[in-house]
């Protein structure tokens, strides 16, 4: 069975996808073999769930007649499939990577850009070497436009996904610290994330540049086809302004302000509004979608509970947006509480990169520095160095907070939010 014989049934599926519980009647099902389950039982059960074809890479598969189609590699198949789709699109497809924002970004860009457009995007975080085949095999004949979010932990991830995706249009969000372990350091960061760069500049595509980020502006200066903001003489310019918490932007004589707090969402927004203009969408369009736009997923996030302001971040964490978050939250009027939670990860600069944040959280003067996980222990010698998130909630059901704004950010793997309800 070849790529192109397959696509003819891929034509006439109702969607793909990799988990057994969502197989609906014409679907196809990829079985990936998991720790807990082998995708040879998952298989058959498909077929019996009205699968319309069930890939796998169980040999005794290789003569079945019951739409199960043997291939040597799953993974290998649904990249293939997915590269021979993206190759049949004739539409733009926005590529985005970056150290932090990367979701926000895209959850904006795709606000404003669906003023106009039928857009297509990644849904939730799917942005690895599957989730990025899985939101192109998701593009359906009427979609005008696709907004592609592409992680990476190590070198040679973002061409990979490049390859499958091949973006029209790219934006790099930022180059931070993090996953210092996989990429081999900040400098490998760079060298990583620009992997985007490199495929834009190879095959003449378009790439969005913030002409305020040093970085960004070295490596795409002799690039033909560029989208600038950031600067009174970019192509876009845009001003940050703030109120109660929530960041916006100035264009010309208007604005728009965001649902979301810190001033490092000024460029996720800026992002978004030049891709709006670039499209052809007006001002008072991109203005009603970015002021819409509400963050639900413990990013940026403002919430209020008894009349304190609580600021969620703890989807994730690390150096550099935990060095954003803690100054836009010194920012906040009366007293202030941090509960910060380890950042993953960072592999041996994890010590003096904990250090580092716990010695900024004490200069800026917060009224009182919670710290949960055995990384930020190592280095904080106080008493509320919390092992884990479990520890922080018994603390917190006999200690009241008595600040009026607390701030919460960790990585994922702390589970911070855990603690939100005892607050
Ligand atoms: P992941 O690697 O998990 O996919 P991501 O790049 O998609 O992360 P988001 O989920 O959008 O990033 O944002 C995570 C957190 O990063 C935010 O809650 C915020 O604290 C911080 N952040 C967002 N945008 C920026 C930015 N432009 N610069 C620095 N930090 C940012
Ligand atoms: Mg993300």
């Amino acid at each position: 069975m070849t790529t192109e014989q397959f696509y003819q049934i891929f034509l006439k599926a109702k969607k793909v996808t990799i988990d057994s519980r969502k197989i609906e009647k014409n679907d196809i099902f990829f079985a990936f073999s998991g720790d807990n389950f082998d995708a040879a039982t998952l298989a058959e059960k498909a077929v019996d769930q009205g699968a319309l074809a069930v890939i796998v890479e169980n040999k005794e598969f290789e003569n079945s007649d019951k739409n199960i189609f043997y291939v040597p590699s799953t993974l290998e198949f649904l990249q293939k499939l997915s590269i021979h789709h993206r190759n049949q699109l004739n539409i733009p497809v926005i590529g985005l990577t970056g150290s932090n924002g990367k979701t926000t970004t895209k959850e904006l860009i795709h606000a404003v850009l669906s003023q106009k457009y039928k857009v297509q995007y990644t849904f939730g975080n799917l942005n690895n070497h599957i989730g990025v085949p899985l939101t192109l095999l998701s593009i359906k004949p009427e979609h005008e436009m696709a907004v592609i979010e592409m992680g990476a932990n190590h070198q040679k991830e973002i061409e990979l996904l490049c390859d499958i995706a091949k973006p029209n249009f790219g934006y790099i969000t930022n180059f931070g610290k993090a996953h210092l372990e996989g990429f081999g350091g900040f400098e490998g960061v760079i060298k990583g994330k620009s992997e985007l760069y490199d495929y834009l500049k190879n095959t003449n595509q378009t790439v969005l540049v913030n002409e305020n980020d040093l970085t960004q502006l070295e490596k795409t200066q002799d690039y033909q086809s560029k989208i600038t903001f950031g600067k009174t003489d970019s192509d876009y310019y845009f001003e940050p302004f703030s109120e109660e918490h929530f960041i916006g932007l100035k264009y010309k004589d208007k604005n728009a302000l965001s649902k979301l707090t810190g001033d490092y969402n000024f460029t996720n927004l800026c992002a978004a509004a030049s891709f709006g203009l670039h499209f052809g969408i007006d001002f008072g369009q991109i203005k009603s979608a970015l002021e819409s736009y509400t963050p639900t997923n413990m990013r940026s996030q403002i919430v209020k509970k008894d009349n304190k302001t609580l600021v969620l971040d703890t989807y994730n964490a690390n150096p550099s947006s935990m060095f954003a978050s803690l100054h836009n939250f010194i920012t906040f009027e009366g007293s202030k509480t941090i509960i910060i939670g380890d950042m993953l990860e960072l592999g041996n600069e994890s010590r003096e990169e904990h250090q580092i944040i716990l010695n900024l959280a004490q200069n800026l003067g917060f009224n009182e520095i919670i710290t949960v996980g055995k990384q930020f222990k190592n280095v904080n010698s106080d008493s509320k160095a919390f092992d884990n998130t479990e520890e922080l909630t018994q603390y917190l059901k006999d200690n009241k907070i008595q600040s009026q704004n607390i701030l919460l950010k960790a990585s994922r793997g702390i589970s911070l939010e855990k603690a939100i309800d005892f607050i």
